[in-house]
């Protein structure tokens, strides 16, 4: 019975004179979404408003799962749009919609009209209250109540009437492509595409890197980060993936470090390598899936010990949540069931089984000296031979 859907966004509103920039890009997010979805859209934007109408049969539920994927929309209400012929077309217009939209007809409900449109004949509260008649009427066993309806019906008087009464929840969060780019460090594990998902949600475009030692780590391993970017790439567009090869960076701090600092000097190369790439992709930033105290390497001492080599910024969407709560989010995102695929990343490998949980730097740098000049080389081969994937969405 829809035609088409009314997009509500919140925190774009806000943005004043830029509001337009935020607007556009939501309404060119909203067409990349669709394109796969059966059906002819046309995305258009009115007053503050932005309208998705459909010509022909389309995929419903497809197109409202589309639109769940794009970030800035807070609400997609399904909307019947019809010409202001008078009071009583309008009249016989919501009598019509209420009897398609609920077969059972026994629910309470509540009228908010708005008008944004001042020239129109009858006021607000006059249009609540005739129409809410004539529902009664219509349909005897409705009842009114206006503090707790179980049916809002909104009516909205702008150039075409908007009748409508749900709202789907949208994502949330700022249009992709508003906020710039940044280095996402995507692992196999659960934690870091939850990360990427956060950050990507705020506007931010991604980028990632991950590193992987073969042959200690499969092909498979591979496989699965790349299929975790798909899942991401779903609501954060294209992702430009750096597979790093961290072998022998591995088995050289390994000969040369002790072990127990292994996993923390390790980190530190990783995030070096990212910020190198980062650079080249013109990020604004770094993210992890980090959060204080869930594992050795991310005790506060650990992470103030890693970020050290940083320069730009890191993003630890992560830092304060509880693991139960990161995977509620893994699996409303639907990376949940390929994150717990068994296949080892690089980092389990090479573990020690006491590392230490609060590292000074000094002692750290002072084991870094033992790497000599040969570890530049090795980050540089290792930068030299990364293998960059595009990663489009499944
Ligand atoms: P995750 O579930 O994201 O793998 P984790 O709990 O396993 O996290 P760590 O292995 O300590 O934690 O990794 C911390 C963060 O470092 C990850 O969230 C990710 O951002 C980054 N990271 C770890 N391993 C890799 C890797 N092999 N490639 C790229 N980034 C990595
Ligand atoms: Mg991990």
């Amino acid at each position: 019975m829809y035609k088409a859907f009314l997009i509500k966004y919140a925190e774009i509103a806000i943005k004043g004179k830029n509001r337009y920039l935020f607007e556009n890009a939501l309404v060119k997010n909203i067409e990349y979404q669709l394109k796969n979805v059966e059906g002819t859209f046309t995305v258009r934007k009115e007053n503050g408003r932005v309208y998705v109408e459909t010509e022909g049969d389309y995929d419903y539920d497809e197109t409202v799962s589309a639109l769940q994927r794009v970030f800035g929309i807070v609400g997609i209400c399904p909307v019947v749009l019809v010409e202001d012929n008078g009071f009583d077309q309008l009249v016989a217009d919501v009598i019509a919609y209420v009897n398609a939209a609920y077969p059972d007809k026994h629910f309470t409900f509540k009228v908010d009209t708005r008008r944004a449109r001042k020239n129109y004949p009858m006021t607000s509260m006059e249009i609540n209250a005739a129409l809410g008649e004539k529902i009664l009427e219509a349909f005897p066993n409705t009842k009114v109540d206006v503090h707790h309806p179980q049916v809002m019906i909104h009516v909205e008087i702008r150039p075409m009437i908007n009748i409508y009464s749900t709202e789907i929840p949208g994502p949330g969060g700022m249009p992709l492509g508003t906020a710039g780019r940044a280095m996402l460090l995507l692992s196999g594990g659960i934690d870091s595409p939850v990360a990427g998902y956060m950050i990507s949600k705020r506007g931010v475009t991604l980028e990632a890197t991950y590193f992987h030692a073969p042959p200690y780590t499969s092909e498979r391993a591979k496989q699965k980060v790349i299929d975790l970017a798909k899942k991401v790439a779903r609501y954060a567009g294209t992702i430009k993936l750096h597979v790093v090869n961290f072998t022998d960076i591995q088995l050289y701090i390994y000969e040369k470090c002790p072990h127990d600092e292994l996993t923390i000097i390790m980190r530190r190369y990783m995030m070096k390598i990212a910020e190198h790439f980062a650079n080249e992709g013109k990020c604004l930033g770094m993210i992890t899936g980090e959060s204080i105290g869930q594992v050795a390497s991310q005790t506060m001492q650990s992470l103030a010990v890693t970020n050290e080599v940083c320069q730009m910024p890191v993003y630890r969407p992560l830092i304060a949540m509880d693991k139960q709560d990161i995977v509620t989010i893994a699996e409303k995102i639907d990376t949940y069931e390929t994150s717990i695929l068994p296949y080892e990343d690089c980092c389990t490998i090479f573990v020690a089984k006491h590392p230490v949980t609060k590292p000074n730097l000094n002692y750290i740098k002072k084991s870094e000296l033992k790497l000599s000049e040969k570890i530049e080389e090795l980050v540089k081969t290792a930068i030299d031979t990364t293998e960059t994937i595009l990663v489009d969405a499944e």
